[in-house]
């Protein structure tokens, strides 16, 4: 027989919780493997902390997202929102699977060239586009979505200069009632700036409208806000074509559907409690069914969908430096994940498994990350099992924002891996060196030498 592990003694006050609505839940159970991938091994291969994204369930994701609104509506197009998540790896499996490119910057939009998607099908949104940008996108036939009337200046301008037509459309805000309101980006519904950029851009030769664009916000959990959002996108593409005979060629509703994440502060997992893609499917479809949109002249549906499509997708593996105990006696853990890598550990509580078997004792612990720096907290409050030095765990649902968002901060960003559709593990972003973070410095010839 195995030799038991032995484990230091805790006295705990018995608590007796009682089941929520969903029954109890034992969260505790290891995760040993990753689609058949041993963690172990991966930490082994790869180093740690280490992020794990899984192609297969990127593929699912986007196809059960596909079949909840081409069930409902008759033309459908996904983009993939590069901001979520810009890896070429993860960007050419939505490719692969038939998304468009949505982009937010000149780099974004470079990125997208680079992983070979076509200028027409790359949407072009946000605030900052610079003239050679939005040349850039004229030129190619991309569809800008103009954010401000200085940036359709521009795009008169520029489009005037090179007596080519830029295929453009707005972006509206509006009142969908969720508050505060998300009224920075793009023009107001409510309060006539949509109406007036519209006329301006049917007024002006070079430009084409060719759709509306909305982006409500992010990590939406009320479905109804899209309805409000696709009845007022409706209501100025009806109007636009009553007044210019013009006919928009899509309406795009933008992302924000809320992943499976928890929220920090929910009182259930957001696993149980988040809507699901058909709950969004069905207010966005039913909504511009129900407009006044003659049956044959439906627009074309775009959809930016980003986290709630990645999210899932990639899990971030780490080990323990050390346990110690807070004055006041409570439990913490140090791990070697830290919030420069874990940006969203701000807003979620990320869900944690240990990599290996355990006892059944568990204890509730803060788990902090390995920076010097009192804002680097992975959980504040997690019950958790005993975990030693050395042992691994894996961190849910991280697919999304950390990847881009990550910063380098007294560590090296670690490596990134794929494990493709037949359980083989490719690297897919190296880790950082030192020689690689040096290659960009410089030191003044005055600098270079000191005695100590
Ligand atoms: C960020 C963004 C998205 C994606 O948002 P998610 O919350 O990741 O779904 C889509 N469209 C625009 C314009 C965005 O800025």
């Amino acid at each position: 027989m195995e030799k038991q592990k032995y484990e230091r003694p805790v006295i705990k006050k018995l608590e007796s919780s009682m089941p929520n609505k969903f029954g109890t839940r034992t969260e505790y159970v290891p995760v040993t493997h990753l689609e058949d991938v041993a963690v172990k091994d991966l930490i082994k291969e790869h180093g740690s902390p280490l992020f794990v994204i899984s192609e297969k369930r990127i593929r699912e994701n986007l196809r059960n997202a596909k079949q909840a609104f081409e069930t409902r509506y008759p033309k459908v197009q996904f983009a993939w929102s590069y901001k979520t998540n810009y890896l070429d790896a993860v960007c050419r499996t939505f490719h692969q699977e038939g998304s468009w490119a949505e982009v937010v910057s000149g780099f974004e939009y470079k990125k997208a060239l680079h992983n070979g998607v076509d200028g027409s099908k790359i949407i072009f949104n946000g605030p900052d586009k610079s003239d050679s940008d939005i040349k850039m996108a004229i030129e190619n036939g991309s569809l800008i979505h103009i954010d401000h009337l200085d940036e359709f200046y521009s795009v008169r301008t520029i489009s005037d200069e090179l007596n080519k037509k830029a295929r453009v459309a707005i972006r509206v805000n509006m009142d969908t009632g969720i508050y505060p309101m998300w009224d920075r980006f793009g023009f107001n519904y409510e309060n006539g700036q949509a109406w007036d950029a519209l006329n301006k851009i049917m007024r002006s030769d070079n430009m084409e409208l060719i759709g509306l664009h909305t982006h409500i916000g992010t990590f939406m959990l009320a479905p109804g806000a899209y309805s409000a959002a696709a009845y007022k996108l409706a209501d100025l593409a009806v109007g636009i074509r009553e007044k210019y005979n013009h006919e928009i060629q899509y309406i795009d509703m933008g992302g924000g559907f809320a992943s499976k994440n928890t929220l920090k502060g929910a009182y259930l997992p957001g696993y149980d409690m988040n809507p699901s893609i058909d709950d969004f499917a069905e207010a966005i479809t039913s909504a511009l069914i129900n407009s006044n949109f003659k049956n044959d002249q439906l627009p074309l549906l775009i959809l930016e969908t980003g986290r709630a499509l990645i999210d899932d997708a990639a899990w971030l593996l780490g080990t323990v430096i050390a346990n110690k105990r807070l004055s006041d006696g409570r439990r913490t853990t140090i791990v070697d994940v830290g919030v420069n890598i874990l940006f969203t550990s701000f807003w979620y509580d990320h869900k944690i498994s240990p990599a290996q078997p355990f006892t059944q004792y568990t204890e509730d612990a803060v788990v902090y990350g390995p920076l010097c720096m009192n804002i680097d907290v992975i959980r504040d409050s997690v019950n958790l099992p005993l975990l030693n030095k050395g042992d691994n765990f894996v961190i849910h649902n991280v697919g999304a924002y950390n990847m881009t968002q990550w910063m380098q901060f007294i560590t090296l960003r670690p490596r990134i891996v794929m494990i493709d559709e037949n359980g083989k593990v490719h690297v897919i972003r190296e880790r950082e060196s030192l020689e690689s973070l040096l290659d960009k410095e410089s030191v003044p010839e005055h600098l270079k030498t000191f005695e100590l």
